[in-house]
């Protein structure tokens, strides 16, 4: 894959559990790539703070760890790779969630006429993720709501490995150790892809 630094086109997803790493890591690729960020938490946390309709529909979901609706989230999607800094190429951080929302993001992407290159899955053990997301204290980090995102990202999440690893577009990174070490191992994986 041809990364041209300055004249980026860099389309790829972050796939990894809750606490592995994703928002970290999209941030360096943003400094690294210059291209932005897409998190659908972070759109959807927005939205909540500004108590605009959407974001009070969310809330209750978040809140208990569950996922917002296919539909609002697609449609926060569309609107954010509408915008001309989206263009160039853009980072996915936490979408897609499910098998409806990769369709989806599918269906737009082939309507924009801009493919994934690559979908990068950070991997970080079950115990090591529970641990992080415990000392990381954001308001829905309580233990209950962590077990439910867990549960909620191997039941409808995880299997979107399969679905891309079908797709060739799979590169697997080991979400372990020193973040510019991670970060490194990414931009190995994304430049040897
Ligand atoms: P995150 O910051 O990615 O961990 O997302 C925080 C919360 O926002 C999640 O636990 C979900 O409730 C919601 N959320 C974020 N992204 C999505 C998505 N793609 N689909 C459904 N819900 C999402």
């Amino acid at each position: 894959m041809h990364l041209y630094r300055g004249d980026v086109m860099l389309k790829i997803v972050l796939l990894g559990a809750p606490g592995s790493g994703k928002g970290t890591q999209s941030l360096k690729l943003v400094a690294e790539y210059g291209v932005p960020q897409v998190s659908t938490g972070d759109l959807l946390r927005h939205a909540v703070a500004e108590q605009t309709e959407l974001g009070l529909k969310a809330k209750a979901a978040m809140d208990a760890g569950e996922l917002v609706s296919d539909d609002i989230v697609v449609g926060m999607i569309r609107e954010r790779l509408d915008q001309p800094d989206a263009e160039n190429g853009f980072i996915l951080d936490g979408f897609p969630r499910s098998q409806a929302q990769a369709a989806a993001l599918d269906v737009l992407l082939s309507r924009l006429d801009r493919p994934l290159q690559r979908v990068v899955h950070l991997e970080v053990d079950n115990e090591e993720i529970v641990q992080r997301l415990m000392s990381r204290g954001r308001a829905d980090d309580n233990e209950e709501t962590i077990r439910n995102r867990l549960a909620v990202f191997q039941e409808q999440t995880e299997p979107l490995v399969q679905y891309y690893k079908d797709q060739g577009l799979l590169v697997a990174v080991k979400g372990v150790g020193d973040v510019d070490e991670i970060f490194a191992r990414i931009k190995a994986a994304l430049d040897a892809a």
